[in-house]
């Protein structure tokens, strides 16, 4: 069963909105067994939604739409589906009560223009959407269906969730789509696919491997299609396992969770809790960290210690450390991590400094410069890192090696 997926915005297409609304999608209709042959962005232009429409129902019988569906001129999207299936526009009262119920509730007067929202062509099947005033619809033509959404995400995703991926599955039959994912760190794609090239060829030809790198990371995804839920289970459990063992020098987590998930999956097994001390990454280590359901059982918290007298205040780092050493430096990101440990009950610690650019770089510290320390009362490391990038890439890959670095203890 394949499906195709048309994004309609001329905001898309200027880059203004990224396309999240696809990505999501294409996981939901993967994990049904559907998918996705294509995608395909276009302007809110009544002449390219109607091609659009017409190409992706040559090679798709799933064809999902979102945007364009709002009360507004540029929101074309309806008047066009209800000429394509040849319809007319009719109140449905069904959503008639559900937009007037919306606006009595925020005790705001409705308009001409809201009571729009209720009109739908004939011949669709309206999907309630519970989170907004524009409602889903679905058309059959030939052997497609074609369900239109609304652009807004959070919208969408619940129309998707209520009615469209219970609908799918009532209505197909799809075989099983099942995955398997790790994550490796500190050797490139190239140097893994020398590494297990023998086991890769010996591979059955229905089952996938995807590399995925991704700075320094590399996720390994394994991906079988078929009928039997069980069989294809025990096969990949049993492929997996073997990747496991080939890899597992550089292996981080053999789950497709994010790293910071990871560390707090290790950091709950050992009982172990940690805090951030945080100079050119500004809190993002700690946002990433805190933005896992949970993570208040192992992380403290952190110190954002940006200028030299926060670094000197609250974590302790010494006056002549900084007029001598500078901020990025070993010594400080020690000192750093040191008044962390102490002035919290945080088992590890992570602490941050660089130049994070696009200025304030100099010939020995250039712009990408950052000191990492990491470890405990025990034990700790610190690593002097470099990277090439713009200033948010950067911070990213100062908390994703920061962290990495934590995986070591
Ligand atoms: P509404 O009825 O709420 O107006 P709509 O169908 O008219 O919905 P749009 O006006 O096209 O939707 O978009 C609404 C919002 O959703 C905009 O902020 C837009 O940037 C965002 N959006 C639209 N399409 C996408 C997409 N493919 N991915 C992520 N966001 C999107
Ligand atoms: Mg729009």
């Amino acid at each position: 069963m394949y499906a195709s997926i048309i994004t309609i915005g001329d905001e898309l297409l200027i880059g203004q909105t990224i396309d999240t609304n696809s990505a999501w999608m294409a996981q939901e209709l993967n994990k049904i067994g559907v998918w996705v042959k294509r995608r395909v962005a276009v302007g809110d232009s009544r002449k390219d939604i109607w091609q659009a429409l017409d190409e992706e129902s040559q090679s798709a019988q799933i064809i999902l739409i979102t945007g364009g569906l709002g009360p507004t001129a540029d929101d074309i999207t309806k008047p066009l589906l209800c000429d394509y299936f040849a319809g007319k526009m009719v109140v449905n009262e069904m959503v008639l009560e559900h937009v007037t119920a919306i606006f009595r509730r925020l005790n705001r007067p409705i308009i001409e223009r809201n009571m729009k929202q209720a009109e739908v062509p004939d011949v669709c099947t309206v999907l309630m959407n519970k989170r907004g005033t524009a409602p889903g619809m679905l058309f059959r033509k030939g052997n497609c269906i074609y369900i239109s959404m609304p652009g807004v995400p959070h919208e969408m995703k619940g129309i998707m969730t209520d009615e469209v991926l219970p609908l799918l599955k009532r209505e197909y039959k799809m075989p099983f789509i099942l995955h398997r994912t790790l994550l490796t760190a500190g050797v490139g794609e190239s140097f893994i696919a020398e590494k297990i090239s023998a086991w890769e060829e010996g591979l059955p030809s229905d089952i996938k491997l995807a590399y995925l790198p991704n700075y320094g990371m590399v996720r390994l995804r394994l991906t079988a299609t078929g009928a039997n839920k069980e069989q294809l289970d025990e096969q990949l459990d049993h492929l997996f396992a073997e990747l496991h063992v080939l890899v597992k020098e550089w292996l981080i987590v053999a789950e497709d969770i994010p790293l910071e998930q990871a560390l707090g999956n290790l950091l709950l097994s050992r009982k172990k809790t940690m805090a951030t001390a945080e100079s050119c990454s500004g809190g993002y280590i700690a946002h990433l960290i805190t933005a896992i359901p949970g993570s208040s059982e192992y992380f403290k918290g952190t110190v954002v210690a940006y200028a030299y007298d926060v670094k000197e205040d609250v974590l302790g780092v010494q006056h002549s450390t900084l007029e001598t050493k500078g901020a990025v430096s070993e010594e400080t990101v020690t000192e750093m991590l040191n008044g962390l440990l102490q002035k919290t009950t945080a088992d590890y610690g992570i602490a941050t400094s660089g130049v994070m650019g696009p200025g304030g770089g100099t010939d020995d510290k250039p712009v990408g410069t950052v000191w990492v320390a990491v470890g405990s009362r025990e034990k700790m490391i610190a690593k002097r890192l470099h990277f090439r990038f713009d200033r948010l890439k950067n911070i990213e890959l100062t908390a994703t090696n920061a962290l990495l670095m934590l995986f070591q203890f």
